[in-house]
């Protein structure tokens, strides 16, 4: 980033010329890989090619709905035996190290360009799934006034953008704020997460691609989903930058 010394303060001209240098600045230097520091060669990429080709990936075979690792890529027991409100699912990576450090950029960084790239890419990823609209998993108001954002919504109205589908980010909200869920047994989480999240439209026969960044244990996709079945979505798909995996 290019620091300029001040010129005459409050000066039309000047913040004209210095916004006009650092446009031109930004379009001569290629854009720096967000983990290393080298310069990305495509533009408007976020990560150099190298690093982009060392990010953990989900195993190839895995359940279609948890995308756990099964030996056919077939549904898991544990989703036959308790199927989750959500028909399926797509995650672009693992979550992983240095994946991780990458979601944390755009949650507490606003690094919008993750976003960007992320919801181009989930499109792609989704795009068997027929979606009538976009939805991101809701954060609940006072989260959302501490962080200024949304993460999800900002990979949503991508994602939305590039798959040409509506995007909802206000019919389904969070209107209780839940303690933190890490450290509860799954249980627990279900319990945690009764009466989250409120939805104000009736989603008859609509298939839904839900929004979010990162997949734990899933329960709160899952009690999201629920709710949007409940005010009769047909389908919920939940894409997800990444997919929380036990070693
Ligand atoms: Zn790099
Ligand atoms: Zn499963």
């Amino acid at each position: 980033m290019f620091q300029f010394m001040p010129l005459r303060q409050g000066s039309r001209a000047s913040s004209f010329w210095r916004a006009a240098l650092s446009t031109t600045l930004d379009a001569l230097l290629p854009p720096l890989c967000l983990l290393c520091g080298a310069p990305c060669a495509a533009d408007g990429a976020t990560l150099c090619a190298a690093c982009q080709h060392d990010l953990p990936h989900l195993p190839a075979a895995h359940c279609p709905n948890c995308l756990l690792e099964t030996p056919q890529g077939e549904r898991c027991g544990a989703c036959l035996a308790h199927p989750p409100h959500f028909d399926c699912a797509f995650a672009l990576h693992r979550y992983d190290f240095p994946l991780n450090r990458l979601v944390q950029n755009l949650k507490y960084h606003a690094r919008f360009a993750l976003a960007r790239r992320w919801g181009e890419q989930l499109a792609q990823a989704s795009a068997d799934f027929a979606a009538d609209c976009v939805i991101p998993l809701p954060l609940h108001p006072e989260r959302l006034k501490e962080r200024g954002y949304n993460q999800a919504l900002e990979i949503a109205r991508h994602c939305a953008r590039a798959r040409c589908l509506p995007l909802d980010a206000s019919s389904l909200s969070k209107c209780r704020a839940t303690p933190p869920q890490s450290g509860l047994s799954l249980k627990a989480r279900r319990k945690n997460l009764k009466g989250a999240f409120s939805c104000a439209r009736d989603f008859s026969g609509q298939r839904i691609l839900l929004i979010d960044d990162v997949l734990t244990t899933g329960a709160t996709a899952n009690e999201a989903a629920r709710i949007l079945k409940l005010h009769a979505a047909a389908r919920v798909a939940i894409a997800l930058v990444a997919r929380t995996l036990r070693r």
